[in-house]
């Protein structure tokens, strides 16, 4: 897959009124871009917001198709369904899911409720969940299952704290949580792995070229290793903004960004989307 792939993550930020704005604006401004030179844009909103922000876009995509056919009252709903899929230029996902199907849960959603809502991708065991929800690599190898059952397309987030890398030990780390969290004998058509060093989260620090360069070589040889899984992508997270997207995005082995605060300004995100 050639395609770089450009993932916002929201995390608890915006209301509906700024999503909406925002999906506006972002909308008009790829309006008219060649779709073959974008790369694949992804939007993971709080999920209560993605059924709604879902169908925004639908509308957006109704009127496209209304301006390529006469009469859209005749074309099959199956068929509309995939000219529809077809037009989908920013694609939507969940921040993470649960690992149970349904129960007593309090609070939770399932990979099956964040399908059937709009999403197409899950991030599964950002550092801010490992922290606050404690999360350990076993239960997220069990998220991961579930998402891929339903389809969906899990964004793994790994990376290694200040003191980890101060003490040299972050190659071991890195290359451990990639192994306790991918399930052995799943078969994953298609995983996204986020290389996101904790110290760069939020704190306008980044890694060098280099070492960015090093973890995306580790990344990728455990993961070739790996007979399960068909195809992979990986992807840069922590203070990525316009300045210094593009040099990230030319490092090798980077096939994408995963961009927290970056993504809330849709000027910002755009930048990012066009570099
Ligand atoms: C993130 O938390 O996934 C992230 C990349 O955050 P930021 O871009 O704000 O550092």
């Amino acid at each position: 897959m050639n395609k770089k792939i450009i993932i916002a993550n929201w995390k608890m930020n915006s209301s509906f009124d700024e999503a909406q704005i925002w999906i506006e604006n972002l909308s008009q401004k790829l309006i008219g871009k060649n779709v073959q030179t974008l790369p694949e844009i992804v939007l993971c909103p709080p999920s209560i917001m993605i059924d709604y922000i879902d169908g925004l876009l639908i509308e957006n995509e109704f009127e496209e198709i209304e301006k390529m056919h006469s009469d859209v009252e005749q074309i099959e709903e199956k068929e509309l369904e995939k000219l529809i899929a077809s037009l989908r230029l920013i694609k939507l996902g969940g921040q993470d899911c649960h690992h149970n199907d349904k129960g007593a849960f309090t609070g939770e959603i399932s990979a099956k409720m964040l399908k059937d809502c709009g999403g197409w991708y899950v991030i599964l065991g950002h550092s801010e969940r490992r922290q606050h929800c404690k999360e350990t690599d076993q239960i997220i190898a069990q998220k991961i299952s579930a998402a891929v059952k339903e389809n969906l397309v899990p964004i793994l987030c790994v990376g290694e704290s200040k003191k980890q890398r101060e003490q040299g030990v972050y190659k071991d780390f890195i290359i451990n949580q990639i192994e306790n969290s991918l399930p052995q004998n799943l078969l994953i058509k298609r995983l996204i792995v986020a290389y996101e060093p904790i110290w760069s989260i939020g704190s306008g620090v980044t890694p060098t070229i280099a070492e960015i360069e090093e973890i995306a070589d580790l990344i990728k040889q455990e993961l070739q290793q790996r007979k399960n899984i068909s195809e992979f992508q990986i992807l840069y997270g922590g203070s990525v903004n316009s300045e210094n997207s593009g040099e990230i995005l030319n490092t090798k082995n980077i096939n994408g960004l995963l961009v927290g605060g970056a993504s809330l300004d849709d000027r910002e995100f755009f930048k990012i989307i066009c570099s």
